[in-house]
C-alpha cells in the first residue's frame, strides 16, 4: 500500500510500504493535518522515535473486519500510571501513540477506536482528534464568563466556539482579518489586540504569545496554554502580577477517551461546523506541498483523502 514517510527534515516521501498488521486494520478516508504535521515535517519530533517515520494523527475511515466506520484515535491511555490513576489520562506516563494517518491503511488497537454516528463524514470525523485537545483546555479552565482566546488558527476557532456554546462572551485576537470573520461566524467577538480578561486561552504555541497571554490576565485571573511551545524553549515570568493578582497558570495538553466521545457529538450535533475548518482534499502526492504552504488567510485544515 501507499504512505507517507519522512526520511528526515522536510524530506517526505510517498513509497509503497508493508501492509499494516495488528490489532485492526483501518482503511483511511480522511486523515486531517493539523500545525503538529507541520512541525513534524519541517523539523521532526520526539513523538515520531526516529526516522524512518509514519505520521497523521488526525484519522478516520472503514474497519477492514467489520466495515464500521470508525476514528482512529491517536493515543491509548497506560491505565496503570499514577496519572491514569488520578483521572488524567491526557498526561499519561506510557501511553501507546497511533500515527499513520497518512497512508492507504493503518493498524491500530481496538482501545483507540471510536464508532462513528451515520452522517458525520470523514472529514469532520478526523477533526474530533483536535477538538477533543479543545474539550480538555476549556476543562481546564474556570467558568468565567469573560473569555480571551489569543490566536484564531483552527484550534483558537474551535475553542472559542466551545466556549460560545457554554454562552460565554469570547474575544478571539487575531491579526489575520479572515480568521477574525471565522471568530464572529462562529458567535465570538474579534479583535487585532487583545484587553484584559478573566480567562485567557493561548493558542498558538509561540514564547511571545505565552508571555503575551500573561500579560493578558486581570487579577484573579486563569490563564490556559494550549499551544506548544518549540521544545527546549522557556518564558519570562512576571513574578509580581503572578504572586499579588494571584494569576493561575495551566498548562492543557492532548485528551481523553471521553473527551474524544465528546467532540465525536458536537461535530455530529454540528454544534462545531467542521466544514467551516475544512480546507482543500488532497491526495498523498499533494500532502508535502499542503504542509510548506504559508499559513495565511483563513484558518482551514488540509484533508488527506489517500484514495485521491
Ligand atoms: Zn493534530
Ligand atoms: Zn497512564
Amino acid at each position: 500500500m501507499r504512505a507517507a514517510v519522512l526520511h528526515g527534515p522536510d524530506d517526505l516521501r510517498v513509497q509503497e510500504v508493508e501492509e499494516p498488521v495488528g490489532d485492526v486494520v483501518v482503511e483511511v478516508r480522511a486523515a486531517t493535518a493539523c500545525g503538529t504535521d507541520r512541525k513534524m515535517l519541517a523539523r521532526g519530533h520526539p513523538m515520531l522515535g526516529g526516522y524512518p517515520a509514519r505520521f497523521g494523527h488526525e484519522t478516520a475511515g472503514v474497519r477492514v473486519d467489520t466495515g464500521e466506520r470508525v476514528l482512529v484515535g491517536d493515543s491509548v491511555a497506560c491505565g496503570a500510571c499514577f496519572a491514569c490513576v488520578a483521572g488524567r489520562a491526557a498526561i499519561c506516563r506510557s501511553p501507546t501513540w497511533v500515527l499513520g494517518g497518512f497512508a492507504e491503511r493503518i493498524a491500530a488497537p481496538e482501545a483507540a477506536l471510536h464508532s462513528l454516528p451515520d452522517g458525520l463524514d470523514f472529514a469532520g470525523a478526523a477533526m474530533a482528534e483536535p477538538l477533543a485537545a479543545c474539550v480538555h483546555a476549556v476543562a481546564r479552565g474556570t467558568a468565567a464568563g469573560d473569555v480571551g482566546v489569543l490566536g484564531g488558527g483552527t484550534i483558537g476557532l474551535m475553542l472559542a466556539r466551545l466556549l460560545v456554546l457554554e454562552g460565554r462572551d469570547v474575544l478571539v485576537c487575531d491579526r489575520h482579518a479572515e480568521r477574525r470573520a471565522q471568530a464572529e461566524a462562529g458567535g465570538a467577538r474579534s479583535s487585532p489586540s487583545l484587553g484584559s480578561h478573566e480567562l485567557i486561552f493561548e493558542a498558538v504555541g509561540r514564547v511571545e504569545v505565552w508571555e503575551a497571554a500573561l500579560a493578558a490576565a486581570r487579577p484573579g485571573a486563569t490563564v490556559v496554554l494550549v499551544g506548544g511551545c518549540p521544545s527546549g524553549t522557556t518564558v519570562e515570568l512576571p513574578t509580581g502580577p503572578l504572586h499579588y493578582d494571584e494569576l493561575d497558570v495551566r498548562g492543557a495538553f492532548h485528551h481523553t477517551r471521553e473527551e474524544v466521545d465528546q467532540a465525536i457529538a458536537l461535530l455530529a450535533a454540528s454544534d462545531v461546523d467542521w466544514h467551516a475548518l475544512a480546507g482543500p482534499t488532497v491526495g498523498l502526492d499533494e500532502l508535502a506541498a499542503a504542509l510548506r504552504a504559508p499559513s495565511a488567510g483563513e484558518a482551514r485544515k488540509v484533508v488527506v483523502d489517500p484514495r485521491q
